[in-house]
């Protein structure tokens, strides 16, 4: 690995020029790890890389878990966040029409896809996921009417999209849907599996986050390659030493970007690197496997920790999938919550059963609404602010 470049592109930044005064870079695992709170705390401008009138865009966290993190990008960036796109199996075309469901503020998968629409001449729609002008109903119904070949959203949306389809009787996939880009959530291989199932199409997934970009396109097979020529992703163990062959590190990620770069950011992930021939799609990339945030862990009294790739995969593979699903962790026992739409569910005692062998567990299983199915056909919410009220639209009143 050259490890300078990274290096180079860090020291722009006041950040890291305050944060690495009197370093010596000799050593790369002597670096000190950049944290999400060190991210949190600086000043927007000091994590700037190059000079502001480069600057294209401005995203920020979505600020659920505390302060929001700022992240910078320039022209020269977002021609790196196509590639990742372009460079993939998806093969985005001419020929595509791309209905795009990320949110717009303030994040960037958005961007990524719209950049990327535009680069090779397909068509793009924004339907927004947090616009009250583009509730859920509205996105089914712009389905129908344009037929786009691509849907990118978050996972979460692409189960409940397709149950709002079924409860206002739409016949999902429309016929020319092709493939799904779905990121910013843990996505394991049974869950994939599953929105395929339902869906009829394959999905690709995008990984990274607003702090470093996008930075890898599941492969065929569903496995992120390390493939960019820009980030550099190490997995390292509570020491902070790399970690050991086939077990799960903390994911360290470095990126030489314009806007923002970062070195050795500790972005509080789980993760583990295998060899990439194991894949067979033809790349050698090692691959990484992504188990979670570590936030996400559940730690069980006899020290074993159980991830949310282990959970989802419990889930997913269950013979009655649930529409939507929540994991409450309880202080003596872990409770799964499900939400059932189809008036033949499974007995709890059955679920109980499945997931407890699974997981080596006692559970509790219990049935609940998570999601109104009412709220979910809602009307737009959004109209523009009326200057004008009229009783009437007759002129009777001159009569
Ligand atoms: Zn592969």
């Amino acid at each position: 690995m050259q490890y300078r470049p990274f290096i180079d592109a860090a020291l722009k930044s006041r950040f890291y020029q305050e944060k690495l005064a009197g370093q010596h870079f000799e050593n790369w695992l002597g670096i000190p790890f950049t944290t999400k709170t060190e991210l949190r705390n600086a000043d927007a401008y000091d994590l700037i890389g190059t000079a502001i009138d480069q600057i294209a865009t401005y995203h920020e966290t979505s600020g659920t878990t505390g302060t929001p993190t700022p992240s910078w990008f320039t022209h020269k960036d977002i021609e790196q966040e196509v590639n990742v796109v372009l460079n993939s199996s998806l093969q985005l075309n001419e020929k595509d029409l791309v209905l795009n469901r990320f949110p717009f503020a303030m994040a960037i998968p958005s961007f990524i896809f719209y950049w990327s629409a535009a680069r090779v001449g397909a068509g793009h729609i924004a339907v927004d996921k947090a616009s009250m002008i583009t509730p859920d109903r509205r996105v089914v119904e712009i389905i129908e009417r344009t037929n786009p070949s691509i849907l990118t959203m978050l996972p979460s949306e692409a189960e409940k999209l397709y149950e709002v389809g079924k409860q206002m009787g739409v016949l999902l996939p429309n016929p020319n849907l092709r493939a799904f880009v779905l990121a910013g959530e843990l996505m394991t291989p049974s869950r994939k599996k599953h929105l395929e199932n339902v869906w009829g199409v394959p999905v690709y997934l995008l990984f990274g986050s607003t702090e470093t970009g996008g930075l890898f396109m599941s492969c065929e097979n569903g496995h992120y390659h390390l493939n960019h020529a820009n980030a550099f992703v190490e997995s390292v163990d509570e020491n902070g030493k790399p970690a050991k062959e086939g077990l799960k590190g903390n994911c360290v990620i470095s990126t030489a970007r314009e806007g923002m770069p970062l070195l050795r950011y500790a972005n509080q992930d789980i993760i583990e690197l295998r060899a990439g021939s194991t894949c067979g799609c033809g790349q050698t990339k090692p691959i990484m496997i992504h188990y979670g945030r570590k936030e996400d862990l559940i730690r069980m009294p006899n020290d074993r920790e159980i991830t949310f790739y282990d959970l989802q995969e419990v889930v997913y593979s269950l013979k009655n999938v649930p529409f939507m699903w929540k994991v409450k962790v309880l202080t003596d026992h872990v409770q799964f919550m499900f939400q059932y739409t189809t008036r033949m569910k499974p007995s709890r005692k059955t679920l109980e059963e499945e997931i407890s062998t699974k997981l080596g567990l006692a559970v509790e299983v219990v049935f609940t609404e998570i999601f109104s199915l009412q709220k979910l056909t809602e009307k737009p919410a959004y109209a523009k602010y009326a200057h004008i009220e009229r009783e009437t639209k007759e002129w009777e009143w001159i009569k």
